[in-house]
């Protein structure tokens, strides 16, 4: 009767469309897409990020050196304000005004660091999260490609044992029902087989005749829906 080879080569032909559509589905790529973009600008604010640290070390390293010029100057200043100065009091004037000076600028680049440091370790901050975001969007990425590339494997291996089990099948059956089940195959698109379940045709969902049931029940010959046209099985 074959019904059992045909439910067979039904049941590899339901398996090959699915992983069709596995191949089709472009969600993977696209996704794929989405988060190498999402990489790409973060990459692109993070060597912001590094840029701008930078060219703060920098800044706090010229402010650094004019304080350390600047203390200098005040060391010799105040030496000389204690040892060289003498009673000339027109050079012990010139020397606390710059002194006083020198001791104002300190203060403000002092200042000015602090500022610069706090700023830095804030953008610091930032490019360790930055960095972290990276980390997790690269792995993301790697995993769901792997991801990807097992599943459209596995889908074109299912398809090659599909192929060649609906090959070994259609071999053992009879010729002229195999062209048959292949012609409701076309008509119908996907199932040429139904079950009758309560006495109607899955297939098509209608109720089968009497007739059609009796023949079913001998089982002796293939026996066709009234409806449909589909090879019945109970
Ligand atoms: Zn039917």
């Amino acid at each position: 009767m074959y019904i059992n080879e045909l439910l067979k080569i039904q049941e590899n032909y339901n398996k090959i469309i699915k992983c069709n559509k596995v191949l089709k589905d472009n969600y993977c790529i696209q996704l794929l897409k989405k988060l190498k973009i999402e990489f790409e600008e973060k990459k692109k604010k993070y060597k912001e990020i590094e840029k701008e640290l930078k060219s703060m070390k920098s800044l706090y390293e010229t402010i650094n050196e004019k304080e350390n010029e600047l203390n200098q100057k005040l060391k010799e200043d105040e030496y000389n304000l204690y040892n060289n100065a003498g009673s000339d009091f027109k050079l012990i004037k010139s020397l606390q005004e710059r002194i006083k000076k020198s001791k104002l600028e300190l203060n403000e680049i002092e200042s000015k660091e602090i500022k610069i440091l706090e700023k830095y370790e804030k953008i610091e901050n930032d490019k360790k999260v930055l960095r972290k975001e990276l980390e997790k969007l690269r792995d993301s990425f790697n995993n769901f490609k792997e991801e990807s590339i097992n599943k459209i494997n596995k889908a074109k291996e299912d398809i090659k044992k599909s192929k060649e089990d609906i090959e070994k099948l259609e071999k053992s059956i009879d010729k002229l029902l195999l062209k048959e089940f292949k012609r409701i195959q076309c008509e119908k698109g996907e199932t040429a087989i139904s079950k009758v379940k309560n006495g109607v045709c899955l297939g098509c969902s209608m109720k089968v005749s009497s007739q059609t049931l009796d023949k079913l029940n001998i089982a002796k010959e293939i026996v066709y829906c009234d409806n449909c046209g589909r090879i019945l099985y109970k």
